[in-house]
């Protein structure tokens, strides 16, 4: 499996997290972890981790692929706060 290492800053949004399939011969794949990531980001948390499914096809059928992530925010001393 491989492992992807990102540090990313976002000042201020909208952010985009996409990572491309694995699979050389997977068409239109890929993972969209933007909902997931901005939501742990709103929601302050350090630390976020879950897994993501390749929407992608091999041939006729679905890749399927599972792309496990695990993400940890700094904050800077202005975080996200909830909306007032
Ligand atoms: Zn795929």
């Amino acid at each position: 499996m491989s492992k992807y290492v990102r540090m990313i800053i976002i000042e201020t949004g909208p952010a985009l997290f996409e990572i491309e399939c694995g699979e050389e011969v997977c068409r239109d794949g890929g993972y969209n972890l933007s909902w997931e990531i901005l939501g742990a980001l709103h929601r302050g948390n350090p630390k976020f981790e879950g897994e993501e499914t390749c929407r992608g096809q091999i041939g006729s059928a679905e890749c399927g692929r599972i792309l496990h992530y695990r993400g940890s925010a700094s904050y800077r001393s202005s975080p996200l706060g909830p909306l007032a």
